[in-house]
């Protein structure tokens, strides 16, 4: 009576690695998941924008830039402004 071992796992999910917008905590209005990353590698521009105070930014980027990248730019410059 042996059992035979023949469950299969599924395949392992894939992440899409689609620009899909990216959302982050705003560093003005404290909401979360508010600020939206979009990159736009043609023009080599990555933008923030917060959809609840409307605060943006834009920082230039380049084929290996991610959307976290784009935000820190973002947080960097806010605290030089401060
Ligand atoms: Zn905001």
């Amino acid at each position: 009576m042996g059992r035979r071992k023949s469950k299969r796992k599924g395949p392992p999910r894939r992440k899409a690695i689609e620009s899909l917008p990216v959302l982050f905590d705003c560093p003005f209005c404290n909401h979360k998941q508010a600020c939206e990353v979009k990159m736009d590698k043609g023009r080599k521009i990555g933008r923030v924008t917060c959809t609840v105070c409307m605060e943006a930014y834009q920082t230039s980027i380049n084929l290996l830039s991610q959307p976290i990248d784009v935000f820190n730019d973002w947080i960097d410059a806010c605290e030089e402004e401060n």
